[in-house]
C-alpha cells in the first residue's frame, strides 16, 4: 500500500543509480554490465516528510524476440501497473535511441503521470545535449546526475507534489 513510483527505461540508463540515490542506501545491485538488475527492487524513500515506494525494473528492451528480454519487459509493464508515478530514465551520453522512442510511445498511452528523467547530466556540458530529449514531450523533464546526485531534490520535490 501507499504510493508507489517505478523507475523504468532500457538497460544502463541508470536506473538502479537513481534508486539507491532515491533511498540513499545500497540495496540494488548495480554494476557497469548492462542490465544486471533484472528483477524489480522494492525499496522506500521519504523525502520533505513524505514516505512512498520505489520499484526498480530491469530494462526495457523491445524489437527483439529474446526470451529473456521479453522477461524484462513484462516485469516493466507490471511495475507501470504497480505504480502511481512513472519515472521514465534516458541517457545524455547515448542521445535519444530507439529504444527510448519505443519505451516513450508507450508511456504516453499510461494514463499515469510520467516524468521524464535524463541522466547522467554530470555537467553543464552535457545539459546543453540534454536539450533534446524535450523532442520527446514529457513535459516534466528532469535533468540530474544519479552518480553526483545533482538535481535529484528537484526531482523528489516533483515527485512528492504527486502525493
Ligand atoms: P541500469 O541498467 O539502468 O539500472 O543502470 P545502472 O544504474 O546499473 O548504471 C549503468 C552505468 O551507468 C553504471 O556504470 C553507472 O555507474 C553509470 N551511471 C549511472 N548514473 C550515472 C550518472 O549520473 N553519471 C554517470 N557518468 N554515470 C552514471
Ligand atoms: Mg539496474
Amino acid at each position: 500500500s501507499g504510493f508507489t513510483v517505478a523507475i523504468v527505461g532500457r538497460p544502463n540508463v541508470g536506473k538502479s543509480t537513481l534508486f539507491n540515490r532515491l533511498l540513499e542506501q545500497r540495496k540494488a545491485i548495480v554494476d557497469d554490465v548492462s542490465g544486471v538488475t533484472r528483477d524489480r527492487q522494492y525499496g522506500i524513500a521519504d523525502w520533505a516528510g513524505k514516505v512512498f515506494n520505489v520499484i526498480d525494473t530491469g530494462g526495457f528492451v523491445s524489437r527483439s524476440e529474446d526470451v529473456f528480454e521479453r522477461e524484462i519487459r513484462k516485469q516493466v509493464h507490471i511495475a507501470v501497473d504497480e505504480a502511481d508515478l512513472i519515472l521514465f530514465v534516458c541517457d545524455t551520453t547515448t542521445g535519444i535511441t530507439g529504444q527510448d522512442q519505443d519505451m516513450a510511445d508507450l508511456l504516453r498511452r499510461s494514463t499515469k503521470p510520467v516524468l521524464l528523467v535524463v541522466n547522467k547530466v554530470d555537467n553543464p556540458e552535457r545539459a546543453l545535449y540534454a536539450t533534446e530529449f524535450y523532442s520527446l514531450g514529457f513535459d516534466n523533464t528532469f535533468m540530474i546526475s544519479s552518480i553526483s546526485g545533482s538535481g535529484s531534490g528537484e526531482l523528489l520535490d516533483e515527485v512528492v507534489t504527486h502525493i
